[in-house]
């Protein structure tokens, strides 16, 4: 046998190796637990009520606006007011306090002082509804019909903060008490990045020196139809959000009359410098998190995905490229970088002497504001650009990933389990932010879901038209926090 002969013998057998390896390794998955029936209305009867506090919350048009001063105050204490009424068992035995304008933190007590706390947060703020007369039932109607609760907040996220309280009141009815302290923290501006409300309450608790063991805010949803490879509805449990950055990209002219222009304007050369960013999107890469997500969902994936997910350390480049292909799985493999606001003269037969663009990041866990900025430098300085932060202290590192090991993960899967029986709980990237930020210091581990069954049509009304959660969605989730809380 010539060498090279011996040499394609080699190639053959180390390829049919790594087949037989990689199915292997795919074949090799756990079993998917079999398909369950998510609770029936009957066993959805304990929660029954959840949905008239709801409503009531949503007929408070507590909007949140950049500008505090256009808020209405009076919606917003008029809600606090609602609170005590809703849930008198709760006033009673919780601690409640009002941590300034814009956040109520209600303490819980455990029986064991020995044990970290637990946070379960949500928000009480929403966006605007505009466009009122479009809606099918006005934004603010709280109206109860069709087997929805309508308006705006119903699923972002008055219904968490309903859903925590009620199942408050009832644990208590039964005289329950939790082992664990835990603490509600509710803020009232969220929608506008939340600095005075869990900004607020951040702070106050890492004052008092708490350190809770795990905080669960709003999140990923329990997805249904979102991710058509699995068998089964998703829990996008978010254990890891993005950080986010505004870079200004400056280029700087001459100025002058624009009938005898120079070879180079300010604004060509800001044009050429924003082309290079999109030419040039920083590296993929699969973090920790997308890493667990891929392996926990193998078992609920087809066979060919099994093969991919199972077998990363030879699939890695094509799973990759499969995620850049859409905005959304793109979102969660790389740092992003989005041309937003351009700017040149202020007058059609000016030249710039500056042009400016803002440029809005989100960060990969790992990545980091300083290396952002030292990249877009790079890529901008060949166009005689600079790269500088847009705001100063306005920008949010990405937040440590969170284990998928710890106790408060463990007790939100089977929490899930017993309200989503239907669905797989999976460890996710967030790639928007929430008010988690804000508790970075004060949690250890912090996780992000909203419990709730939502499609892709569920999730277009979230800050958008029509938006409206169904009494059994709403139900569902009362009975994921009375689980939950139980087990703490
Ligand atoms: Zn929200």
């Amino acid at each position: 046998m010539d060498p090279s002969e011996l040499a394609v013998m080699a190639f053959v057998a180390l390829l049919v190796f790594v087949c037989l390896i990689s199915i292997a390794r795919a074949a090799s998955t756990r079993r998917a637990p079999p398909l369950r029936q998510p609770l029936s209305a009957r066993e959805l009867e304990t929660a029954s009520g959840v949905e008239t506090a709801l409503a009531a919350l949503v007929r408070r048009p507590t909007v949140s606006w950049f500008d505090y001063g256009r808020t209405d105050k009076a919606a917003f204490e008029a809600l606090k007011a609602d609170l005590v009424g809703l849930f008198p068992r709760v006033h009673a035995a919780l601690n409640r306090r009002e941590i300034g304008d814009w956040a109520l933190l209600y303490e819980w007590k455990g029986g064991d002082a020995g044990l970290a706390p637990a946070i379960l947060c949500a928000h009480f703020d929403v966006v605007p509804a505009d466009d009122e007369e479009a809606w099918t039932h006005p934004p603010f109607s709280g109206d109860i019909a069709e087997g929805f609760v309508w308006g705006r907040g119903s699923q972002d996220v008055k219904v968490t903060l309903a859903s925590i309280l009620f199942a408050a009141e009832r644990l208590l009815a039964e005289g329950f008490v939790p082992r664990r302290t835990l603490y509600f923290a509710f803020g009232g501006d969220e929608e506008v990045g939340g600095p005075l409300g869990a900004g607020a309450v951040g702070a106050f608790l890492a004052d008092q020196g708490i350190r809770a063991a795990f905080l669960l805010d709003e999140g990923g949803p329990v997805a249904d139809g979102l991710m058509p490879f699995a068998d089964r509805p998703l829990a996008l449990v978010g254990v890891a959000e993005k950080g986010y950055l505004d870079v200004a990209v400056e280029a700087s002219g001459s100025g002058g009359h624009a009938s005898m222009p120079p070879r180079r304007t300010a604004a060509g050369d800001l044009a050429r410098a924003v082309a290079a960013i999109e030419a040039r999107p920083s590296p993929a890469r699969l973090t920790k998190t997308l890493r667990a997500f891929l392996e926990q969902v193998a078992p609920y994936s087809s066979l060919s995905y099994r093969l991919l997910f199972r077998n990363l350390w030879l699939f890695s480049g094509l799973v990759k490229a499969a995620f850049s292909a859409t905005p959304s799985s793109n979102a969660l493999i790389r740092t992003t970088a989005a041309p937003t606001m351009l700017q040149g003269s202020a007058k059609e037969n000016v030249l710039a002497d500056k042009a400016r663009a803002n440029v809005n990041v989100r960060i990969l866990s790992g990545d980091s504001c300083g290396r952002v900025i030292e990249r877009l430098g790079r890529i901008v300085a060949p166009f005689g650009c600079i790269a500088r932060q847009a705001y100063e202290g306005l920008g949010v590192e990405p937040l440590p990933e969170s284990s998928v090991e710890a106790e408060g993960y463990l007790a939100v899967e089977s929490a899930l389990a017993a309200s989503f029986p239907e669905a797989a709980c999976v460890p996710f990237l967030f790639s928007a932010g929430t008010d988690t930020k804000h508790y970075r210091y004060v949690a250890e581990n912090i996780y992000r879901l909203t419990p709730l069954r939502q499609t892709a049509g569920d999730l277009a009304q979230v800050h958008g038209r029509d938006e409206r959660v169904s009494v059994d969605n709403a139900r569902r989730c009362a009975v994921f926090y009375e689980k939950l809380i139980r087990s703490l």
